[in-house]
């Protein structure tokens, strides 16, 4: 008599897969009504029914990218997507307090247009990234959503964890260039000989004055990489 090789399930198989599915209904019932109480609204324009519209999308299609003159030694250049105000501004503050996870993508798209753009060349995507304790309070890095989205699209490795943020710092908002410079000197350091030789592309949300971004550099310069790149969503108006 021919081996038939069986294919139905033991019993306790069955209960597993039983158990499985209830799950699988039970979450998607949850998700249905968590969508019909909170329906996802676009981060640029509030209209409900997406995390991000195509009206928004075409009006950050025309924002024109800022380059502006380097003044920092640690940097080889730095850009902007545009300016911090509008659709691009309510974007993101919606990733970074909102939670509007989805709005990492049109954001991250976005940067990767403006390297190719820019013409720089660069072997490694790091984000700037947040303190463990902060990290862990917004259970994401905005920065680092951003920075994962461009490696995917421009085939870069984006490497999170090459830098670390070892002081947690005070929030920047309301401080003076100098007291920002003071404030994050020192609060970054480099995984030891992770960066030597590279040409690292630092990715941020919002270039201020720059405070953030030179301590990113000075630390990876620390460590050898050597050339540092600085490109964030947006910057403050001139
Ligand atoms: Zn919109």
């Amino acid at each position: 008599m021919p081996n038939i090789p069986t294919t139905s399930l033991s019993l306790a198989e069955a209960r597993v897969d039983a158990g499985l599915l209830r799950y699988k209904r039970l979450r998607q019932w949850v998700d249905n009504a968590l969508t019909l109480i909170f329906p996802p609204r676009c981060a640029g324009c509030g209209r409900v029914d997406t995390v991000w519209c195509a009206r928004c999308q075409r009006e950050i299609d025309l924002v024109p990218f800022v380059q502006k003159a380097n003044r920092f030694d640690s940097l080889t250049a730095w850009a902007a997507t545009g300016v911090h105000e509008a659709v691009l501004q309510n974007a993101v503050q919606a990733l970074k307090y909102e939670r509007a996870l989805g709005v990492a993508e049109p954001l991250g798209q976005r940067l990767a247009h403006c390297a190719v753009d820019l013409a720089w060349a660069f072997d490694l995507i790091v984000p700037v990234p947040l303190h463990e304790e902060r990290r862990r309070s917004r259970g994401y890095n905005q920065a680092e959503l951003m920075a994962i989205v461009m490696g995917r699209i421009l085939h870069v490795p984006c490497h999170p964890h090459a830098l670390r943020r070892i002081r947690n710092t005070r929030s920047q908002v309301g401080l003076d260039q100098t007291q920002r410079l003071e404030n994050v000197a020192d609060a970054f350091v480099a995984q030891e000989e992770g960066l030597r030789d590279l040409r690292v592309l630092l990715v941020d949300d919002v270039f201020t004055t720059g405070a953030t971004m030179d301590a990113c550099a000075r630390a990876a310069r620390a460590t050898g990489a050597k050339a540092v790149y600085a490109l964030t969503v947006t910057t403050a108006r001139a």
